[in-house]
């Protein structure tokens, strides 16, 4: 189009010095520019790497994270700023031991998180440190006496049911299985909801202990628990922690053939070790013979959710562990008759790996205590036979888990009516002289607890398929059955 063309011939001018300048040096001058900026930002990015390497954040990063969350440099490098927040860097030492730290004053013992925490020589020029004392003193301030002692209810589980295809298999056992035991999956989730409901596991020694009144005489008195307003105590027992032969494999275990386990176990765990991280774990056989080791029963699932929530135990307790003698502890065929039909050797190999799960679950927390040698029905038995079964418990038992003072009666059979225990009592004075001074027997109730003046008795709540299957509504303070029961249970459960 010719007119356009003319058009703006018709406005050409000439172009002005500065016009003639740019259209020559324009692109050298870009270059040079470019060069600069390039040039630049290699020296900055260096610089920084080799900040960083040297153990220097750059300014952004330095600010806070590095002392206030225990994750900084560790190498023992200095920082170049003179200016960090919190003094001097914490040792690996020192990061560990307030990681501990924590741990024990999540379970409300800020006494012991403190006293820890002074003990480290110079604590005193980490601000980290000074103010976590600060926050467990308030925390400390803000905790309250739990007074209302007759409320603690108690509740207790034999092993749990891993496998309920092989539980429920519809053997002669099953029916028992169904009546008495919980599985695995109904555990984790009663767990679960109490914590949410604010439960707190404590030990029996946190309720009642022996001591001396003015006039030096022994008696019992309550302890002082002190949580969170609205936190509720609770106990917690295990009954029969022996890995019966009926349960693990084939034949009873009676008499002096001990039974260990095979394929045609129920599908419960077979014994109580000790896992690679030094905590309490659990063996177990599936059905096609091969051995696993992990979360197969209450105490290593426990242990777990403690682990993972430390507000769920008060001062660091676990559960009570009954066991008997008449077939060997925990899983270990430590019955001294076996010593005759798998030999003396093995026999002892069996005592000496016994006695060390047993000290690995005292160092953790948990209680090893009678559930009697035999399991007959205390109250049905003369004092003479109450006397022998205790014994044949500290003849076979003891020199493994160690003594204790807490029996929980076989069948929840108490020696007693609600009415206290007097001296008169024979079966009384025999375990009271054979040292046990904490006595649990079972009871529907909801809590029972007595305190005498030399001893301390309470009832227990069995949580098994009879008592969620019939009676759920007695269950409601601590779960909801319905949310619980596991779908893998044959119903209806049967009756007793
Ligand atoms: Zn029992």
């Amino acid at each position: 189009m010719p007119g356009m063309y003319e058009h703006s011939n018709k406005n050409r001018r000439k172009p002005t010095k500065f016009e003639r300048f740019m259209s020559r040096y324009f692109p050298s001058i870009c270059l040079v520019v470019l060069a600069v900026v390039c040039v630049t930002v290699v020296i900055t990015t260096i610089q920084t790497v080799s900040n960083n390497l040297n153990g220097t954040p750059s300014e952004p990063i330095q600010m806070e994270s590095t002392p206030t969350d225990g994750t900084g440099s560790t190498d023992g490098s200095t920082p170049s700023t003179p200016t960090t927040p919190s003094g001097p860097v914490m040792s690996d030492e020192l990061i560990a031991l307030m990681k501990e730290a924590d741990f024990i004053a999540g379970g409300y013992n800020y006494t012991k998180a403190i006293e820890m925490l002074q003990a480290y020589p110079g604590y005193e020029k980490f601000k980290e440190v000074t103010d976590k004392i600060s926050e467990y003193t308030t925390l400390d301030s803000q905790l309250v006496s739990f007074t209302d002692m007759d409320s603690i209810t108690h509740i207790f589980f034999h092993s749990l049911i891993v496998d309920t295809k092989r539980a429920f298999d519809g053997d002669s056992d099953s029916k028992g299985y169904n009546l008495y035991m919980a599985t695995i999956s109904e555990f984790n989730k009663i767990m679960e909801e109490m914590y949410e409901r604010g439960y707190v596991l404590v030990s029996p020694y946190d309720i009642a202990y022996e001591t001396t009144d003015a006039s030096g005489k022994t008696i019992f008195t309550y302890g002082n628990i002190r949580l969170p307003a609205g936190k509720k105590p609770f106990l917690l027992s295990q009954d029969d922690v022996n890995y019966y032969s009926y349960m693990i494999g084939t034949g009873d275990g009676k008499d002096k053939i001990p039974i260990f386990a095979d394929t045609k176990g129920d599908g419960f765990a077979s014994k109580i070790v000790i896992g690679e991280d030094g905590f309490p774990t659990c063996e177990y056989m599936d059905a096609q013979g091969n051995i696993h080791y992990g979360n197969y029963d209450l105490v290593p699932l426990l242990e777990k959710f403690i682990q993972e929530h430390p507000d769920f135990s008060y001062h660091g307790a676990r559960a009570m562990l009954g066991v008997t003698g008449y077939e060997g502890v925990l899983g270990y065929r430590t019955k001294p008759s076996y010593a005759e039909t798998i030999g003396q050797e093995a026999w002892e190999k069996e005592v000496e790996e016994a006695k060390k799960v047993a000290e690995c679950l005292k160092a953790h927390g948990w209680l090893l205590v009678s559930h009697s040698y035999g399991h007959p029905a205390y109250g049905n038995l003369t004092a003479s036979r109450v006397e022998a079964d205790s014994q044949k418990w500290e003849d076979t038992c003891e020199y493994i888990v160690g003594e204790t003072d807490i029996i929980l009666y076989p069948h929840g059979s108490d020696i007693n009516g609600p009415s206290k225990y007097t001296m008169s009592n024979e079966k009384f004075k025999a375990l009271y002289e054979d040292g046990y001074r904490y006595f649990f027997n079972v009871d529907s109730k909801v809590a029972w607890i007595q305190i005498g003046e030399n001893y301390f008795r309470g009832g227990r709540r069995n949580i098994d398929g009879y008592r969620m299957y019939h009676y759920p509504e007695k269950l409601s303070d601590l779960f909801d059955v319905s949310e619980v029961f596991d779908p893998d249970r044959p119903t209806p459960v049967p009756t007793i």
